[in-house]
């Protein structure tokens, strides 16, 4: 007889995509609250490559974006990085990181966790109608934003209430721009890594050129 913290079951895999321009404390309490609800065996956190819904602005090089979510990362060991989604051409497509994680992962049951902001977008994603087979989305909430889940398909998507956080990449973007404090907002490894580079800043020209 197994003893019995030896199991036969899947790896459950949770999977948190963002762009992470900067990755900050909201995505670090969702991944990790999801992680203990679901029983995660680890949560990779995928930065993309190019946004198709963020080609309107500057986005930070993917090279940053995903240091600072190794930075952020790194003390968590169920935490992880992927760079599927920097590593591919192209425009990022949700439906490739999971068809991508799939096949690196085969044995593994994944689940899709994103914001309350995106759940309506879902529907327009490209080759939407896989996504259910190939991951379990699960919904958390996000200040500011109702949870409608209306447009999904029945019985696809799992809601989740996390602790709020009312941060976003966009308001530290615009905090580091004015000058104003982001401590306690991101982990106090990634402020260091803003700094060092000048992102967000008008000197942030450098971390953008810079190849
Ligand atoms: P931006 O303002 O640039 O869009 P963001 O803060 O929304 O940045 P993203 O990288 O766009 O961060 O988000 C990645 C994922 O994390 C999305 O599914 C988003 O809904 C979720 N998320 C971001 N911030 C929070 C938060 N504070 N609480 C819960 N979920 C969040
Ligand atoms: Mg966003």
């Amino acid at each position: 007889q197994l003893p019995v913290n030896v199991t036969n079951r899947r790896p459950r895999i949770g999977v948190m995509g963002g762009t992470f321009d900067p990755i900050h404390h909201g995505h670090l309490v969702a991944a990790s609250e999801v992680q203990h609800l679901f029983h995660l065996d680890e949560v990779i956190f995928v930065p993309t490559g190019i946004s198709s819904f963020k080609q309107d602005r500057d986005v930070t090089l993917p090279e940053h974006r995903y240091l600072m979510a190794v930075i952020a990362t790194a003390s968590n060991t169920r935490f992880s990085v992927s760079r599927v989604d920097i590593d591919r051409p192209g425009v990022t497509y949700t439906v490739d990181t999971l068809k991508d994680l799939s096949r690196m992962h085969p044995e593994a049951e994944l689940f899709f966790i994103t914001g309350a902001d995106v759940l309506p977008q879902i529907l327009s994603w490209k080759d939407s109608g896989d996504l259910w087979e190939l991951a379990t989305f699960i919904g958390v909430t996000r200040p500011g934003h109702a949870i409608d889940v209306s447009s999904l398909p029945k019985g696809t998507t799992k809601i989740v209430e996390v602790p709020a956080m009312a941060i976003s990449s966009t308001d530290i973007r615009e905090r580091v721009l004015r000058g104003a404090p982001i401590w306690y907002l991101v982990p106090d490894d990634v402020v260091q890594h803003i700094r060092k580079y000048g992102l967000y800043d008008v000197s942030g020209k450098i971390g953008k050129l810079e190849k």
